[in-house]
């Protein structure tokens, strides 16, 4: 039975992929900050070489040579490609984290229905939605960093105000409070136009049994299982 190593692989597309390959029959080892429950999971800091390669090791004792290995790290996903010997550097696109915060509101929901306003560059503007509690959230917004920092400043808020009153113009001041932030793994720039999800198999990298997920920001969440869908047709590809 061949072995397929998932980075990334405690959550989200990840674990999807990795749930995909061993319907197909492999063996699947994963590695991830928070690993999965599942067996063969281990868990490592894909930015640091000394940890992959302690995780590796365990992984082939296990379950013997990996030949088959999906790179699904996020944010991390160009820096783990950096370290794989074989994949033209060309070939690795840039890596941006776009924070978009939400806040949420005191109190009851204004509207039963999402609202959003014009898009942005970059996002799609501080919309409104309802959580499965009913309770209303605005955002994402969009702010360029240079590290991974998921702190919500409160003074974002006064942007917020503006933009909500321009769908909600009777919004009281106080009624927002900070809730939590995302980041976006793009591949493109501020001021570039948007680029599309990177998924990438040996006919673009020429390394056998490797495919890269890059870029994977909205809608991956909605998109995860023709991505992983993908990943297996990549994989075919190669004849592995
Ligand atoms: C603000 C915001 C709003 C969004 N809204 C939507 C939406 O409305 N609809 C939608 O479909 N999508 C939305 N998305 C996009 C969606 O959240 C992502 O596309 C999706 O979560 C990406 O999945 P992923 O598995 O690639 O990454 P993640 O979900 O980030 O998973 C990456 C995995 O890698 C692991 N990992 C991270 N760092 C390391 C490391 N250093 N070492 C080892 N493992 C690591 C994590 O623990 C995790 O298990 C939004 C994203 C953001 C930021």
């Amino acid at each position: 039975m061949r072995t397929a190593l998932v980075t990334g692989g405690g959550s989200g597309i990840g674990l999807a992929v990795a749930e995909r390959l061993r319907k197909d029959g492999l063996r699947v080892a994963t590695i991830d900050l928070k690993p999965s429950e599942t067996d063969l999971a281990f868990a490592a800091d894909v930015t640091d070489r000394a940890q992959i390669d302690a995780a590796l090791s365990d992984i082939r004792e296990q379950a013997g040579p990996v030949t088959v290995l999906v790179n699904a790290a996020g944010l991390h996903a160009s820096a783990l490609a950096r370290m794989i010997e074989g994949i033209p550097p060309e070939r690795i696109p840039p890596a941006y984290f776009c924070r978009g915060v939400y806040f949420t509101l005191r109190g009851p929901a204004p509207f039963c229905r999402l609202i959003y306003p014009v898009p942005v560059a970059g996002g799609l503007g501080v919309h409104i939605t309802l959580d499965l509690a009913g309770q209303a959230r605005f955002g994402p917004d969009v702010e360029w960093i240079s590290s991974v920092d998921y702190t919500v400043e409160p003074a974002r808020g006064e942007v917020f105000y503006a933009a909500i009153r321009t769908y909600w113009p009777a919004l009281l001041d106080g009624a927002l409070q900070p809730g939590y932030a995302g980041i976006r793994p793009k591949i493109s720039g501020p001021g570039e136009p948007a680029a599309d999800f990177v998924v990438q198999g040996p006919d673009t990298h020429g390394v056998p049994g490797l495919v890269n997920l890059f870029g994977i920001e909205s809608p991956g969440l909605t998109a995860s299982l023709p991505l992983a869908d993908e990943v297996l047709r990549k994989l075919r590809l190669a004849e592995i």
